[in-house]
């Protein structure tokens, strides 16, 4: 095929993180891209906090941002590296302490974890005009041509040659399209929340904990992950040094906390659970943990009530291809997985590059859009489905689980 460029208009749902870095990636060629996200500004969403970033992720993030976006991720990324996982019961005996390998070493300039909200911030940097909030999407109509159509629930419309599904696990595109697709409820039911570090630390959080991935595993089947994000330098500073005019919100070092248990030792119905407001949250995890060693009650009394809330976990295999044209899938919409392995995200931005690299060269003419969105999805089901294995294995390593690989 020639090398003429054609022109290609590429619709994005969901300015998540998967579809944020994919339009950045397209952005930097030039292809005509356009995000659509339900939410109304890119702050207040309840998406939790710390990521970790796995080599392939930070790779991918490189891949898409343009260089000065790269300085602020690295910027704004976690400081002290992991350490690996320490496990404990409930009053701090050690269980096991593995560690992780990880072929970027202390590199200076490596991103192994980030703030989720710094990192969506980072992604909309210089895509103002490429990103529509508070905009729903219903559903897509194809269209003579080639070409299809998607509609949002205030009435309007656009049309373009390519409809990325980025919008989620429940994504509607998915649901549209109709066909397999191999979603599981986990049965474990999760608390997400975040502790300001300072208070933690003074409130006597020992040493040995501070720097790791704690793990807990209490006696009554609760559990507590729990991961430090101290960033090198605060957000908003590093905007103000490397991207001026940027804006960030005030963020903080703290400790993100994720308490999980299957649904049958929680002692609630899921519609009460999921009712339960912030501080009721945080009440029940402090009611469950009083028994727990005394130096882990800082992470607890000061939990903030409002940014802590209740998920279910859930996966999807097998990560099967959706059928070839010009609705493509991309992240959690098509490979959904517990957080246990830690690479939702990395997932997702890796589909990102993937994707992106696919719909650049169709844009130059050098490949069909048929032939690109096959290869894409043919080594995205692949690498998907191994991210999902393993999480699940780990997931199913510690807890009870509805469903196991
Ligand atoms: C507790 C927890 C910890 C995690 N930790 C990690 C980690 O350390 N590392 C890691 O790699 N992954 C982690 N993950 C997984 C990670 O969060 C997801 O895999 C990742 O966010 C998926 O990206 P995405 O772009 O596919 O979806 P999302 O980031 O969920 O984005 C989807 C977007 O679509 C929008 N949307 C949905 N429906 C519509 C609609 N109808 N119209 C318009 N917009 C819509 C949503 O508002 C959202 O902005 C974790 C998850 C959890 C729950």
């Amino acid at each position: 095929m020639g090398g003429q460029r054609r022109g290609l208009r590429v619709l994005v749902i969901g300015g998540g993180i998967g579809g944020l870095c994919l339009a950045q990636g397209l952005r930097q060629h030039d292809v005509d891209v356009t995000v659509y996200e339900r939410d109304e500004s890119a702050l207040g969403r309840r998406q939790g906090y710390r990521l970790r970033i796995s080599p392939e992720g930070e790779q991918a993030l490189r891949d898409c941002l343009p260089h000065r976006a790269q300085q602020l991720l690295v910027a704004t990324a976690n400081m002290r590296y992991e350490k690996g996982l320490a496990a404990y019961d409930e009053r701090l005996n050690p269980q096991w302490a593995p560690t992780f390998e990880d072929a970027r070493g202390d590199a200076p300039d490596k991103v192994d974890a980030v703030d989720r909200v710094t990192l969506r911030r980072i992604l909309l940097a210089g895509l103002d005009d490429r990103v529509c909030f508070g905009k729903r999407f219903t559903h897509y109509e194809q269209r003579p041509g080639g070409q299809v159509a998607a509609w949002f629930d205030d009435g309007t419309h656009d049309v373009g040659d390519v409809l990325v599904a980025a919008d989620g696990t429940n994504s509607r595109v998915r649901t549209q399209l109709g066909g397999e697709h191999a979603l599981s409820d986990l049965g474990v039911r999760a608390i997400l929340s975040r502790t300001p570090m300072a208070a933690a630390i003074q409130a006597g959080m020992p040493e040995v904990l501070r720097d790791r991935f704690t793990y807990v595993i209490g006696a009554d089947g609760f559990h507590l992950g729990m991961m430090p994000m101290v960033f090198r330098t605060e957000p908003r500073k590093a905007a103000a040094e490397l991207w001026p005019g940027l804006e960030f919100d005030d963020v903080q070092d703290y400790y993100m906390s994720v308490f999980s248990v299957h649904r049958s030792e929680l002692g609630l119905a899921d519609e009460e659970f999921f009712a339960m407001t912030g501080r009721q949250l945080c009440d029940l995890v402090l009611k469950r943990t009083s028994g727990w060693h005394p130096d882990l009650h800082g992470v607890f009394d000061y939990a903030e009530p409002e940014q802590t809330f209740p998920v279910a976990l859930r996966a999807t295999l097998p990560v099967l291809s959706w059928k070839a044209g010009n609705i493509v899938p991309l992240g959690d919409a098509v490979h959904a997985m517990p957080p246990s392995g830690g690479v939702g995200a990395n997932t997702a931005v890796r589909d990102a590059s993937a994707l992106s690299r696919a719909l650049v060269a169709v844009d130059q003419g050098k490949q069909s859009l048929a032939e690109a969105v096959a290869a894409y999805q043919e080594a995205m089901t692949g690498y998907a489905t191994e991210a999902v294995v393993m999480s699940l294995k780990i997931a199913q390593w510690s807890m009870k689980l509805d469903f196991a690989p």
